[in-house]
């Protein structure tokens, strides 16, 4: 979708620092971090939010949480939050899934 901005940064029509690439996944860091460590994990299709993800995106949903806790063991994070807002009223902003991995400093249960 050319007007969503994460379709954009997985394109790469918008710049973003890069923490994983494949041809179905992409992984960047926040813009405005929320933690030490704060990356969103995308898929490259557009789906806008985890409740609109089908029975064919199962397999690629699976493979972005299995990347997130790649990524974390690969950035030696010993405890984190792997996390997905699903609709404004949980905070969600951007209409293109996304979970945000959010590590390196205590994080507070249950979140606001
Ligand atoms: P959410 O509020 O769950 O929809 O999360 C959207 C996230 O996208 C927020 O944490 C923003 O800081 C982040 N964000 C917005 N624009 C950009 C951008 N251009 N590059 C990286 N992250 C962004
Ligand atoms: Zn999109």
């Amino acid at each position: 979708m050319s007007d969503c901005l994460f379709c954009r940064i997985a394109a790469g029509e918008i710049p973003s620092k890069a923490a994983y690439s494949d041809d179905r996944i992409y992984a960047f860091h926040d813009i405005a971090p929320k933690a030490p460590t704060h990356i969103l994990v995308i898929p490259r299709k557009h789906i806008p939010k985890l409740a609109d993800a089908g029975p064919e995106d199962r397999e690629t949903v699976g493979e972005i949480v299995a990347r997130a806790a790649a990524i974390a063991r690969d950035l030696k994070l010993d405890h984190y939050r792997l996390v997905a807002n699903n609709g404004e009223g949980a905070g969600q902003t951007v209409f293109h899934l996304h979970f945000h991995l959010l590590g390196g400093r205590a994080l507070g249960w249950p979140p606001g």
